[in-house]
């Protein structure tokens, strides 16, 4: 039978270019996960996804209680489950002040964290039901965990520090909405935090689940793809140059349309089936296992980090 794959934020860049991939291969039907659900169904159509394809599902990982129903409802689709994918990320890095999401966490912790957190654990049950010869759940992570790149020593660099802001919730009205408690926000250190707790929570699943359950779990440095919706809130000046300073400086750049072959790959070939990797390409596109700098990789913060967020996200 064809495989399912959820994909949140699959009404733009790596998460749209991905539905696409692994739509064109007859192999997959995708569920695309998105907040807008008439941005989503007009993108999948203007990028040639053809009807029966893929499901358009509404979900705002800004809402705790969208996360549940968006779990109910594919519950009540009767689809299983064979994996899944926690692509959506905001990105707000000239933000000097914080927003909230509807439960009143910090929003980029609360979309690109919190909301996937809930949304995977509620749907491991899923995953564990399915018969799927390989079963994933994919975390997309980001270069910020990477001590062996220039770019992953940009400041500001992410550090979650003692947890405190976490465990005080995120909401700003105790001092903070930053994760290492630091009393003013920044917007791009905020989301570089959110993608740490990411990789973070990959490997804890892989602790805790790969062995009992045989799933595998992973995340991926899918390249800079300068082109996408990510870069929307930074300034104009930026977005004009920040393409082909990657394309012809850094060389790091890849397209919308290479990326999204990369993040297929981690769903569905054979060969990537190992768990608790983050997988990156190198500049001729092959994969390799990448290395993660300390925090993305203590064992012992991912612990903290994830009974703190169960707490946040009501499921402790
Ligand atoms: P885009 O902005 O193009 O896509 C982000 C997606 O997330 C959009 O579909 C957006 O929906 C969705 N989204 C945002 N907020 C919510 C929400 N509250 N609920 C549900 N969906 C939401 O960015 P990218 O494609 O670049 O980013 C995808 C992933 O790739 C992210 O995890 C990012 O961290 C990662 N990444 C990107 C890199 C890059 O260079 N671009 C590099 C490394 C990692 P909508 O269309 O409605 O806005």
């Amino acid at each position: 039978r064809q495989g399912v794959v959820v994909i949140t934020g699959a009404s733009s860049g790596l998460g749209l270019a991905a539905a696409k991939a692994l739509a064109e291969t007859g192999k997959w039907h995708v569920v695309m996960a998105c907040r807008d659900f008439l941005k989503a169904s007009k993108a999948a159509k203007a990028a040639g996804m053809a009807n029966g394809s893929y499901t358009v599902m509404h979900l705002d990982l800004a809402s705790l209680d969208s996360v549940r129903q968006f779990v109910d409802a594919f519950r009540r689709a009767e689809m299983p489950l064979d994996v899944l994918v926690c692509n959506a990320a905001i990105y707000r890095p000239t933000a000097r002040t914080p927003t909230f999401t509807a439960d009143g966490h910090e929003m980029s912790v609360g979309v690109n964290h919190l909301g996937h957190f809930l949304l995977a654990r509620l749907m491991m049950e899923d995953l564990q039901k399915s018969d799927y010869p390989s079963r994933r759940l994919v975390i997309v992570g980001s270069i910020t965990g990477n001590v062996n790149t220039l770019a992953g020593n940009v400041p500001p660099k992410a550090n979650l520090g003692d947890l405190r802001g976490l465990a005080g919730g995120l909401t700003g009205a105790s001092g903070s909405a930053m994760i290492d408690g630091d009393e003013s926000f920044d917007g791009a250190k905020a989301y570089k935090d959110s993608k740490v707790c990411n990789m973070l929570t990959m490997q804890e699943f892989h602790r805790r689940y790969h062995e009992d359950t045989g799933i595998t779990f992973s995340s991926l440095y899918p390249g800079c793809i300068a082109t996408t919706g990510l870069f929307r809130e930074h300034i104009p000046l930026f977005r004009t140059l920040f393409p082909p300073f990657q394309r012809f400086v850094t060389k790091g750049f890849v397209s919308e349309a290479e990326s999204g072959k990369r993040l297929a790959q981690v769903v569905g070939e054979p060969s990537l089936t190992k768990s608790g990797v983050y997988w990156s390409w190198n500049k001729d596109s092959a994969s390799f296992e990448n290395q993660l700098s300390q925090e993305a990789s203590d064992p012992e913060k991912a612990r903290k980090v994830w009974e703190l967020s169960e707490k946040l996200v009501g499921l402790a």
